[in-house]
């Protein structure tokens, strides 16, 4: 298939809007991604006329959205390549897989003087509930630490692991930099020592193939919002001996088998990580999100991505005292940038004047900030609805920007 950005761009209504009388850039991509018309449809189509609560209905809606949501999960399972349909759990979001796992494998696996690794360069979602964990059992936490570069040093990983080693948890691509960890080796590292593995796919999952069954990794997350799909929904992909073994995190309706005040009996897998009315039709926005992407193609995405990624780096890098934060060999379409000495928020609120939106801040990546011994970057995350005359407009703003601050 030729890569048509004419016709893709019509396939999402936002980016035809002006904002302050501009026409919108938006290169905020890594914190939320726009949704085509079709999601946006899909969405519309199960509230207008098929909206009632799966799996307790006999009657005609709700068997239909049942059936709906199940056929979102075989969707979600495909797009994954996981073994079996069971191994797909909808949370709330990558935040909700997290928290889950922390839970339930910190109770079903975790004891005092266990250790678990995490990354310098972990989004704070990757951080905070491994810490909360690691307080409730007396566990420890690890870092890997980064080069300057924005690569893991897998020299200190290999070193820090070892026999009290239970989890590595570690993002795919950081959302900060933009760097594509090498997570097979990882996996296959951690393995090795009898660690098992959890890969936040939040900033993966949307550029390119993930196979989890290629990669052997035992958990994998996501959100739906990050894929072009809907907010409020994600998944938690688990191998099924450890979903199996481990308690669930919420109690309450769906995820029972039978209840009463003497005992409680759970529900199968993955109802039993799911407790509660589940956001079905964002599960069902999601596949939808997914399917459209698979029309377009994985690869022709990757593709365009990288060469989006080339041109901006080329383009910004002539602007005299920028500075690029994250220079991986491996990378998505993210540059993390500061200019001089000008703080990112004055460069980002000039910006979004000229309706070009960009992130500026953390990217609740403190540790990270800390370890560049920075405030923060501003960063423009591109989508393959982005143009390169976009990324001309940003280097002319930043010129531009840059006078005016300077
Ligand atoms: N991990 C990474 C790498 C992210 O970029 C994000 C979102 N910025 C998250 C986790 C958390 O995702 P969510 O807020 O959708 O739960």
């Amino acid at each position: 298939m030729t890569f048509d950005i004419t016709k893709i761009r019509s396939d999402f209504p936002i980016l035809a809007q002006q904002v302050y009388g501009k026409p919108l850039i938006y290169m905020d991509n890594g914190a939320t991604t726009q949704k085509p018309q079709i999601v946006i449809d899909t969405i519309n189509a199960l509230h207008t006329e098929q909206n009632a609560s799966i799996h307790r209905g006999v009657h005609f809606l709700s068997e239909q959205m049942t059936e709906r949501y199940e056929h979102a999960r075989q969707t979600v399972q495909q797009y994954i390549n996981a073994e079996h349909l069971y191994e797909i759990i909808f949370t709330s979001g990558t935040t909700g897989s997290v928290n889950a796992i922390a839970f339930s494998f910190g109770e079903a696996y975790i004891k005092a003087g266990d250790e678990v690794i995490v990354s310098e360069m972990e989004h704070h979602s990757n951080i905070v509930p491994w810490q909360m964990m690691c307080n409730r059992k007396n566990a420890k936490l690890l870092v890997i630490p980064i080069t300057d570069d924005g690569e893991l040093k897998m020299d200190e990983y290999k070193k820090l692991l070892n026999s009290k080693t239970k989890l590595v948890a570690v993002g795919q691509v950081s959302n900060a930099l933009g760097t594509i960890n090498p997570i097979k080796e990882i996996i296959k590292l951690a393995h090795a020592t009898g660690a098992k593995v959890f890969i936040d796919g939040a900033q993966g999952i949307q550029h390119g193939k993930v196979d989890v069954r290629a990669l052997d990794c035992d958990f994998y997350a996501f959100s739906g919002h990050k894929l072009y799909g809907p907010t409020g929904i994600g998944m938690l992909y688990g191998k099924e001996k450890l979903l199996f073994d481990m308690p669930p995190y919420q109690g309450g309706g769906d995820m029972v088998e039978r209840v009463s005040f003497s005992k409680t009996t759970y529900n199968t897998l993955p109802f039993k990580f799911e407790a509660g009315t589940s956001n079905y039709i964002g599960a069902i926005g999601m596949a939808t999100a997914i399917e459209y992407l698979q029309n377009i193609g994985l690869e022709n995405i990757a593709d365009y991505e990288q060469q989006l990624l080339q041109y901006a780096t080329q383009k910004l890098k002539q602007i005299d005292g920028l500075r690029i934060y994250g220079n991986a060999h491996d990378k998505i379409s993210i540059v993390s940038f500061l200019i001089g000495n000008i703080h990112p928020y004055d460069l980002g609120m000039i910006l979004d004047k000229m309706g070009i939106a960009v992130r500026t801040g953390t990217h609740c990546a403190m540790p990270l900030m800390d370890r560049f011994e920075i405030e923060g970057t501003i960063r423009a995350s591109m989508a393959f609805y982005n143009t390169f005359g976009e990324i001309d407009k940003l280097y002319e703003g930043l010129v531009k920007a840059k006078m005016m601050l300077e």
